[in-house]
């Protein structure tokens, strides 16, 4: 059985007291459920989450890290400095950070290479953009995506790999990729992934799918064979929303 997640990114939102009192919202009103919980909260913050959730069935992840062991990077994070703080997870290739920060395909896959070398869980996203659709090459992005960051790779880092797909023209913007859509893409996804691994790694291979997720559409959403939870952003800033969102799977 694949493992279902519902992870919250919480992107550049939240300040310390925030996030401590989102924290313990989440924590008292946490659902039983046979799902993972994550959040990401911002870097200056994951210390403080990571402790205040020590008793709490609630996994903590980073947004993003570099790929370098340490040295002169102004501004940016190791995976030691994560580790360090018991954050074993994070989310990469978001497409805020491809299209803002001008991460591509070959930086990506250095920093998935850094972050399996220290047997970290990896979020990968990867999706569409609006005129990819439209010009119906969604599924050709989509491909060459995955096929340049992660196709490297051998077998058995899969078993450290999450996929979140993400069109970008749904995140944030309230546009939803309908039930049907994202099955459609999940399913590709698979057998993308099965044609180069085989059957058996592509069924293991949990895939989110993220963008405008909502407690109004999360059960369609994860109702659908292939969609494995959901990388939520907006929603997840709410503890009743994400709440909702993790009764649904
Ligand atoms: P959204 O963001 O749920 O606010 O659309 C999703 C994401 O960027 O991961």
């Amino acid at each position: 059985m694949r493992k279902k997640i519902v992870a919250g990114n919480w992107k550049m939102n939240n300040n310390l007291e925030e996030t401590e009192a989102l924290l313990s919202e989440l924590s008292a009103k946490l659902p039983n459920t046979h799902a993972d919980v994550v959040v990401a909260p911002t870097y200056v913050n994951l210390a403080t989450a990571q402790r205040n959730l020590q008793s709490s069935a609630i996994k903590v992840a980073a947004q993003n890290m570099h790929y370098a062991e340490n040295g002169a990077y102004t501004g940016e994070i190791s995976a030691d400095m994560l580790l360090n703080i018991h954050v074993d997870t994070v989310i990469l290739g978001h497409s805020e950070r491809r299209s803002y920060f001008g991460e591509d395909d070959a930086l990506l896959a250095k920093k998935v290479q850094t972050a399996l070398d220290k047997n970290m869980t990896i979020i990968f996203c990867f999706g569409e953009e609006l005129e990819e659709r439209k010009s119906d090459n969604h599924f050709t992005v989509v491909e060459s995506q995955l096929k340049n960051a992660l196709f490297q790779l051998d077998g058995t880092a899969w078993e450290n790999i999450v996929l979140a797909y993400e069109p970008v023209w749904a995140i944030g913007t309230g546009e939803t990729a309908t039930p049907e859509q994202a099955q459609e893409m999940h399913a590709f996804i698979r057998k993308t992934i099965s044609e180069a691994y085989g059957d058996a790694i592509a069924e293991e291979v949990s895939i989110l799918y993220g963008g405008s997720v909502k407690p109004t559409n999360a059960e369609d959403i994860f109702g659908k064979p292939d969609v494995d939870g959901g990388l939520i952003g907006g929603a997840s800033l709410k503890a009743d929303d994400f709440i909702a969102i993790i009764k649904a799977i």
